[in-house]
C-alpha cells in the first residue's frame, strides 16, 4: 500500500497593513499552510491566476474592494474558501458578500483570533478538499497525451495531484527519435508531470505481450488511483492497440477513461467532459513545445484545439472542454 504525503495546502493572504499581514501570515505559517501574502486590489487580482486552497481578504484595500475579490475569485473558483476581514459589520458589506457567496466574514478590531481563524480555514478546505490522486496518462506517441488530455492534466497538477505521462513509443515514424524525446520532456517538464518513455516500435505497437508488460510495471510502480488513455474508437492502430493494452493492463484501477485523439472515429462516444477553459491557454503552450510535429501535423493548430474544446463545452457550462469515455468510475 503507497502512503500519499500530504499535500501543502496554499493560502493567498491579502492584507495592506504590513503589521497584520504579518502577524497572520505568521499564524497561518505556524499551521503548516504555504502563505502567499500580497498588499493590494491588483496584487491579489492577478495571483487570481493561480490557484489557492483558500483566501484570506482584507476589505479595505488602498486600490480596491475586497469584496470585489471576492466576487472575481468566487466566480472562477465556486467552491474555493475566501474569509473576508472586515473592519465594520455595515449591511451592505454584508449582503454584498452573501451575493458573493463569500464563506465567513471576521471582524478585525474584535479582535481577529488565531483560533478562530485557522479553525474555520481548517472546517472550510477540508470540506472542499478533492482526495489525492495520482494519474497515469498513458500515449502510444510523443504528444497524444497532451492533445488528448492535457487540460485534465494540467488541472490534476494544480489541484496537488502527482501526474505520470507514459508514453509507449518514441515515434521514429513521425521524425527524428532525438528531438521528438526532447520535446516530450519539455512538454511533461512544463506540465509538471513525471515521464516515462517507452521504446515500443513506432507504428506496431501490439495490443498485447510488451505493451501490456509495459503498462503493468508502470500501474505496479505508481499505483494509480485514475487512467486516462486511447480511445478503441480510432483509426491509428497503435492508439487502438495502447488502448486495448490499457484497459487489460488497469484493470484494478478504480477510474480509466479514454480521451479522444484528432484520429478518433465517429465511433468515439464521451460520455465525460471535463471543463479546460483556464487551462486552455495553458494546455496550447504545451503543444507549442512540439515543433517538429507543429510544422507538418494541422491537427496540432492552435484554431484547431481551440475549436475542438469549444465545440465539446455545449456539454458543459463552459467555453472549453475535453470529452473522455469512461471505462470506469468506482467512487
Ligand atoms: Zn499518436
Amino acid at each position: 500500500m503507497t502512503v500519499q504525503p500530504p499535500r501543502l495546502r496554499r493560502i493567498l493572504l491579502v492584507e495592506d497593513d504590513p503589521v497584520h499581514s504579518r502577524v497572520v501570515a505568521k499564524w497561518l505559517s505556524a499551521a503548516g499552510y504555504a502563505v502567499t501574502a500580497v498588499e493590494s486590489f491588483a496584487l491579489a487580482a492577478a495571483a487570481l491566476k493561480s490557484r489557492w486552497d483558500a483566501i484570506v481578504c482584507d476589505c479595505d484595500l488602498p486600490d480596491g474592494n475586497g469584496l470585489e475579490i471576492a466576487r472575481i475569485a468566487k466566480l472562477a473558483y465556486p467552491r474555493l474558501p475566501f474569509i473576508l476581514v472586515t473592519a465594520g459589520r455595515q449591511a451592505e458589506r454584508v449582503v454584498q458578500a452573501v451575493r458573493y457567496g463569500i464563506d465567513d466574514m471576521m471582524l478585525k478590531m474584535a479582535p481577529l483570533r488565531r483560533e478562530h481563524l485557522l479553525a474555520r480555514l481548517a472546517e472550510l478546505i477540508d470540506a472542499t478538499d478533492e482526495p489525492y490522486e495520482t494519474v497515469l496518462a498513458i500515449g502510444a506517441h510523443p504528444d497524444d497525451v497532451e492533445i488528448g488530455c492535457g487540460g485534465a492534466l494540467l488541472q490534476h497538477v494544480q489541484n496537488g495531484h502527482r501526474v505520470v505521462i507514459l508514453t509507449l513509443s518514441q515515434g521514429a515514424a513521425g521524425g527524428d527519435v532525438a528531438q521528438r524525446v526532447l520535446e516530450a520532456q519539455a512538454a511533461a517538464k512544463k506540465l509538471g508531470a513525471e515521464l516515462i518513455l517507452g521504446d515500443l516500435p513506432d507504428t506496431q505497437v501490439a495490443e498485447n505481450g510488451s505493451t501490456i508488460d509495459l503498462i503493468q510495471k508502470a500501474v505496479a510502480a505508481f499505483a494509480p488511483t485514475r487512467v486516462y488513455t486511447h480511445s478503441v474508437n480510432d483509426l491509428h492502430q497503435d492508439h487502438r492497440n495502447a488502448a486495448r493494452a490499457s484497459l487489460s493492463a488497469t484493470r484494478g484501477v478504480p477510474r480509466v477513461a479514454c480521451y479522444q485523439a484528432p484520429s478518433a472515429t465517429v465511433d468515439f462516444r464521451p460520455t465525460m467532459f471535463v471543463d479546460i477553459q483556464q487551462q486552455l491557454e495553458q494546455k496550447l503552450a504545451l503543444l507549442n513545445e512540439y515543433q517538429s510535429q507543429c510544422v507538418k501535423a494541422p491537427y496540432l493548430a492552435p484554431e484547431q484545439i481551440r475549436a475542438n474544446a469549444r465545440y465539446w463545452s455545449k456539454y458543459t457550462a463552459s467555453e472549453g472542454a475535453e470529452p473522455f469515455e469512461v471505462v470506469r468510475a468506482c467512487a
